[in-house]
């Protein structure tokens, strides 16, 4: 199949953009010729990501901010047109037994992986719905599939993101849009390094025991690479997934089904 036929032309989102899957994700559509406006709250990230790449677009914003991405709508529409493809990444975890999450932990994961994926999407369903036409991808989790210890708030913020999505993708299915999710097992990012760095300081065991211990997870014994979830991407993005909708997609080496 030959993927990214449709796309070239077209304006995509891509929140957290500016490092790990995010900046796969942007690369990966720029080259198959998707003008990308990235976003997050570090402007030097997105400067480094957009550097050399004339397709891509930094933003500051902050997901969890709904004004804040009003104004981003508003200036990369603005300048490129409307999005015609809008991934929901930016995302954060972190790790505690359940009982010493505070309430501002919580709230925190929350407001960034679930509410902040709402925000995201939000300001472009009227628009893709009127146009009938349009891809909404959320970038979940394996922890959207099935639940895991110590890390409550993140299990519980990636369900609501899967449940999200099912809700849009009923509601958007006679419009020609598509909504789906891609759930991966870990990936090999920033964010994976804090998870090995937390297990080293709270257990003593080294690097290389804490990745061992967080590959074995994937039955494949390996981390995903970035650059599989981008390639999921743009399979989504293409006209020949219009039937794929209301979809969790695992990258996970079969952790999970
Ligand atoms: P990462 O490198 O830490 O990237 C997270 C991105 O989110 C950063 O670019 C960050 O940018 C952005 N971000 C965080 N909070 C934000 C906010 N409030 N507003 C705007 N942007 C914000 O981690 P990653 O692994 O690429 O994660 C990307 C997505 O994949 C996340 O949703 C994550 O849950 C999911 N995922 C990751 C793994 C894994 O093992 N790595 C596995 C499954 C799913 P700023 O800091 O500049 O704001």
């Amino acid at each position: 199949m030959s993927a990214n036929r449709h796309i070239r032309g077209r304006h995509a989102l891509v929140t957290g953009g500016g490092s790990g899957v995010g900046l796969a994700i942007a690369t990966a559509l720029a080259d198959a010729g998707v003008e990308v406006t990235i976003c997050g709250r570090r402007a030097e990230a997105l400067e480094a990501a957009a550097a050399g790449n004339d397709r891509i677009h930094g933003i500051a914003a902050d997901v969890t901010d709904e004004q804040s991405m009003l104004d981003l709508f508003k200036a990369a529409e603005s300048a490129r047109g409307p999005f015609d493809i809008v991934i929901a990444n930016a995302g954060a975890a972190d790790s505690a037994p359940a009982h010493k999450v505070t309430l501002d932990d919580w709230k925190k994961t929350l407001d960034v992986n679930l509410t902040g994926s709402f925000l995201t999407v939000k300001p472009a369903l009227a628009g893709m719905a009127a146009r009938k036409s349009g891809r909404v991808i959320f970038i979940a989790s394996v922890a959207g599939l099935r639940g895991y210890g110590y890390v409550a708030p993140y299990v519980a913020s990636k369900h609501g993101v899967v449940g999200l999505m099912r809700s849009l993708a009923a509601e958007l299915a006679k419009t020609g849009v598509t909504v789906n999710a891609i759930c991966p097992g870990y990936v090999e990012t920033d964010m994976l390094d804090k998870a090995v760095n937390n297990i080293v300081e709270k257990t003593g065991r080294s690097v290389e025991e804490a990745r061992a211990i967080l590959s074995a997870n994937n039955p494949q014994g390996r981390f995903v690479q970035p650059q599989e979830i981008a390639g999921s991407v743009l399979w989504l993005c293409d006209e020949d997934a219009r039937s794929v909708t209301g979809q969790t997609i695992a990258l996970s080496g079969g952790e999970t089904w």
